[in-house]
């Protein structure tokens, strides 16, 4: 059983790293991780957030490196880590290995576009928790359009989710199987075909997430969200027992509007690993120095997490950074920042539990 409420905060579900948190200060250590095998990636993406970043170097993460980082995460009590990031990690000759290692200590999911998960690749997904697949052209054309990549790619990569879905059915795993789709006035027309051909196919879930600017990306879209409220209700009537679709009303609804909270918090619990072993205090500003608290090839994770540098960087978030003017609307830790923000500044009357 999973939690398909993508728009909410599950931090409330570690009280003990939470009061830990709110007694000292400080979290021992993050409970949940990305990491980024690969700077590369064999798409681009009209949208694509991170385009300041991919493509721009060729790095890879040394296999021993990251099973060495995985380590140190679990032994500093990391709950879960998502492969993904600033590049396609699946490119990544060692993929596979790397990423079924961290699964024997903590909770592992993956985001893809998912051209390259192969069938060398495939049992990869054996031991994850989920695998997101993100698609954003509903067909082969308009896949080709807004990946910019051959229309080939297109059949490829729904080809490669019905032989992880037919893996998944034939040996009883519990990996849990979705498709995101960033909502664009280029691929809403496509949407509800779309998702029809999905629940087809047997996935789990169908994903339609808005588009949010990055700070930091080259891309400038402003998607007209009002002329595609009528999806939510169309999407919502194709779900079923075995097929979730998970429009993201509460994210759409925040988009351009102002954060409810002064202070981030939540990078106190979060890691962000990049392909090189740069560590950022937030994904959002991975590459902005500012951000940057270690690197986990000259340093352990648990010196970093307690180190000087780290410390620094979250003073400045803490008293410098304009959220307002810098930061990512409905970023990553938008509802934890919320919950965080409320457990240090509580309304009048949250004793009435
Ligand atoms: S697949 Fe992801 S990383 Fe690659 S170009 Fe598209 S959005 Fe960017
Ligand atoms: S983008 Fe979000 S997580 Fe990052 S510093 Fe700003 S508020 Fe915090």
């Amino acid at each position: 059983m999973y939690d398909g409420d993508f728009d909410s905060q599950r931090l409330m579900f570690h009280p003990g790293e939470v009061a830990y948190w709110l007694e000292h200060g400080k979290s021992r250590g993050p409970l949940y991780t990305e990491m980024a095998l690969s700077t590369r990636c064999n798409c681009r993406c009209v949208f694509c957030g991170v385009d300041y970043l991919v493509n721009k170097t060729h790095i890879e993460m040394d296999p021993a490196d990251a099973k060495r980082v995985i380590d140190e995460l679990h032994a500093l009590g990391n709950r879960s880590i998502m492969f993904a990031g600033h590049g396609e990690s699946l490119l990544h000759g060692d993929a596979a290995e790397i990423i079924s290692y961290a699964a024997r200590t903590m909770s592992t999911s993956v985001t893809t576009n998912g051209h390259p998960l192969d069938n060398g690749k495939l049992p990869l997904i054996d031991g994850l928790k989920w695998i997101r697949f993100s698609i954003n052209g509903c067909d082969a054309d308009n896949y080709a359009a807004v990946h910019r990549v051959p229309a080939t790619f297109f059949d490829t990569v729904m080809g490669n989710i019905e032989r992880a879905v037919e893996r998944k059915k034939s040996r009883g795993l519990g990996v849990v199987i979705g498709v995101q789709l960033v909502l664009l006035d280029e691929n809403a027309e496509g949407v509800v075909r779309f998702a029809r051909r999905l629940r087809a196919l047997g996935v789990d879930y169908f994903s339609v997430k808005p588009f949010s600017q990055h700070p930091l990306s080259e891309c400038r879209l402003n998607p007209d969200y009002a002329r595609h409220a009528h999806l939510e209700a169309e999407l919502e009537a194709l779900q079923g027992d075995s097929f979730k679709v998970i429009y993201r009303a509460g994210s759409v609804e925040r988009i351009g509007k102002e954060k409810r909270y002064e202070h981030c918090h939540g990078t106190h619990f979060l890691c962000f690993v990049s392909a090189n072993g740069d560590v950022w205090e937030c994904n959002v500003f991975a590459g902005d120095p500012r951000f940057l608290a270690g690197n986990a090839r000259e340093e352990s994770l648990a010196d970093i997490w307690s180190g000087r540098k780290r410390q620094a960087v979250l003073d400045f978030i803490d008293h410098d950074l304009d959220l307002a003017k810098e930061c990512r609307d409905v970023c990553r830790m938008d509802e934890c920042n919320c919950y965080l923000d409320r457990l240090k500044n509580p309304l009048d009357h949250d004793d009435f539990i």
